[in-house]
């Protein structure tokens, strides 16, 4: 067994700041080429690290890190990751949040 202190870091593509991977949200790309939340760091294939921070995600739209950090020719839509984080990031400052706004409602599109 290595008990190794050393604690793997990962580098955050919005702020490029660096932290534990248990601090970072890992992002992939799924089968058809759509950025998409890794929650559980499971997926296959490249992937790229950010805060759970929505000025972490715009500051990584801007510019244009999805793209390069996961090879994509064209800027990925980064919807599925600001949800995310509205959703996840906001619970760990939030003791309560009071009912969402429910912009988004479940449809399951076909693709
Ligand atoms: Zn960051």
């Amino acid at each position: 067994m290595v008990n190794t202190p050393h604690v793997p870091e990962r580098t955050c593509v919005g702020c490029r700041g660096k932290a534990p991977r248990a601090q970072l949200l890992r992002l992939a790309l799924t089968d058809s080429g759509e950025l998409t939340v890794d929650a559980l760091a499971h997926l296959p294939g490249r992937g790229a690290w950010i805060h759970p921070d929505p000025a972490c995600v715009e500051l990584a739209e801007r510019r244009r890190a999805f793209g390069r950090a996961l090879r994509m020719r064209e800027s990925p839509d980064v919807a599925p990751v600001r949800d995310w984080v509205e959703l996840h990031g906001a619970e760990r400052g939030r003791t309560h949040s009071p009912s969402p706004t429910g912009r988004r409602h479940t449809d399951s599109k076909g693709g």
